[in-house]
């Protein structure tokens, strides 16, 4: 059968899912002390990049986002041989932004340079934290001189767009501690921040703690204030807000996720991977590695118009931009205002969005405060039984 056209901007994201350890907060599909299995992984993802390349007639892809995971945690030469592979299989335009991941204290120069040789032009660090009892408190491996070191390390490599991650609204952390964090961040010069607003999963050991009451998250109050700091501060230090968590020099903003809030198409590979292809068809690979390395085939969900465009809503509402309304209706031959304008008028009238004279749909400031209450209105009635 053949693959369905893919949209005019496809991105392509790689997922490498080992971790040294399991982070107390985390309930990403990756996996610790199963380092032994790298090898049949890299070569699991080289078989499926090259087979699934083959199958889409070698598409031209923009954009690459390499995560995990750790993907700092292959040995260079695997990512050598992924990156190879991943140029063979698809054509990747010549000014594609590719990405990867690392964690700041699993970083050496040879793995740096395999980056760099291998085309990667964007360098994204899991730093969280400038506070040490924090990070010790999230299960981080590394202390803020290793971020430090990592940052000083990858300019030396030639990387001149990096991203730094940050989280808030921590147990136990005070708006003071946030803005030493931001202001470290700030000092080390990236040209993007992710800063997270941390959400506590069921089953973590974080959720955990603070079931047994050992630990106490910031109240809504203080966590407002911290994200008003970051906007305020980051925007006087040059990094616009462009999405609900991201800041981004100009021209930096991350163009990989601005696709995936566009609702562009992309191509997932490796395990847990998600693949958005023509629109409405998603396919997602197994998350177990065991599955994914015996060859399991990834499950295919067919999104109904109704969904596709309440995704679009919800990917487009994350922009401060927000929602293109002639976007939307290029996309789906009927205007927003037809499917949603109930839902659009009752929060514009609560003060939580609002139409831009030049098109768009967006949150207000009050409005990103509570997102998903926003959401909840817009969303398909079959989805909310
Ligand atoms: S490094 Fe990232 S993916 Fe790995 S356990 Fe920590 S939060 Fe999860």
């Amino acid at each position: 059968m053949a693959a369905p056209a893919l949209s005019a901007e496809p991105g392509l994201y790689i997922h490498i899912p080992f971790c040294a350890r399991k982070c107390a907060y985390c309930d990403f599909p990756c996996f610790e002390g199963r380092m032994g299995l790298r090898e049949p992984y890299v070569r699991a993802l080289i078989s499926e990049l090259e087979r699934r390349g083959r199958e889409w007639g070698h598409p031209q892809i923009h954009t690459v986002f390499i995560g995990g995971g750790t993907p700092s945690l292959l040995q260079p030469e695997q990512m050598a041989r992924v990156l190879g592979a991943l140029r063979g299989a698809f054509a990747l335009k010549r000014d594609a932004e590719i990405s990867c991941e690392a964690n700041p204290g699993a970083l050496t120069r040879r793995f740096l340079d395999t980056l760099r040789e291998g085309g990667v032009n964007r360098l994204s660090l899991g730093a969280q934290s400038a506070d040490g009892g924090l990070l010790r408190l999230l299960g981080r491996q590394h202390g803020w001189p290793q971020v430090e070191q990592a940052v000083r390390l990858a300019r030396s490599c030639g990387f001149d767009n990096l991203n730094i991650d940050l989280m808030l609204g921590l147990p136990g952390q005070t708006p003071a501690l946030w803005r030493e964090t931001l202001q470290a961040a700030l000092a080390l010069s990236p040209e993007h921040l992710s800063c997270y607003g941390l959400i506590v999963e069921e089953g973590t050991p974080l959720r955990q703690r603070l079931d047994a009451g050992e630990l106490r998250l910031p109240d809504e109050d203080e966590e407002r204030l911290m994200y008003d700091e970051a906007i305020g501060r980051l925007s006087r230090a040059g990094l616009e807000q462009y999405e609900i968590s991201n800041f981004a020099r100009p021209g930096r903003a991350c163009r990989h996720n601005l696709n995936c809030w566009l609702r562009e198409d992309y191509l997932g590979f490796g395990s847990a991977a998600h693949t958005l292809q023509g629109g409405d068809t998603r396919l997602s690979n197994p998350s177990d590695i065991g599955a994914y390395l015996r060859g399991e085939a990834p499950a295919r969900q067919t999104i109904g118009q109704r969904e596709r465009m309440f995704e679009s809503v919800m990917l487009g509402l994350r922009l401060r931009q927000g929602l293109s309304l002639a976007r939307f209706e290029r996309t789906y031959a009927q205007s927003f205002e037809s499917v949603f304008g109930g839902a659009a008028r009752r929060s514009v009238q609560n003060g939580l969005s609002e139409y831009t004279r030049d098109g768009f749909f967006r949150l207000t400031r009050a409005g990103m405060d509570v997102m998903n209450s926003v959401l909840l209105d817009f969303m398909p009635e079959d989805s909310l039984s």
